[in-house]
């Protein structure tokens, strides 16, 4: 993939107005999708989700995300690619966020 550039890939804007980026599945490889909950315990929240990921289906890639997971998540690949300095405005109760999600 390329490099860490800012380029206006394919983007969604979450709740908070904030843009995030469509990433590839870490899984598949396949672009990720962005849906809405039909479901009433969470009705009209965003989830990102692998194209295979078929519910009630474990055969299926069993990627996805909530809108915050997928945030977190999005400053993880970030941290990787380069030492983000974005991530120390974004706070510490998000740093504890990456660190449950590293392992
Ligand atoms: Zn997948």
């Amino acid at each position: 993939m390329s490099e860490g550039s800012t380029a206006s890939g394919p983007s969604v804007f979450g709740s908070q107005g904030n843009r995030l980026r469509l990433e590839d599945c870490p899984n598949c490889g396949c672009r990720l999708i962005c849906i809405r909950s039909k479901q009433p315990e969470t009705f009209n929240q965003m989830f990102f989700k692998c194209p295979n990921n078929v519910r009630g289906d474990p055969n299926t890639c069993e990627w996805i995300r909530s809108e915050r997971q997928y945030e977190t998540y999005l400053c993880v690949l970030d941290a990787r690619k380069q030492q983000c300095g974005d991530l120390q405005v974004i706070g510490d109760a998000r740093m504890q966020a990456l660190c449950e999600l590293k392992d």
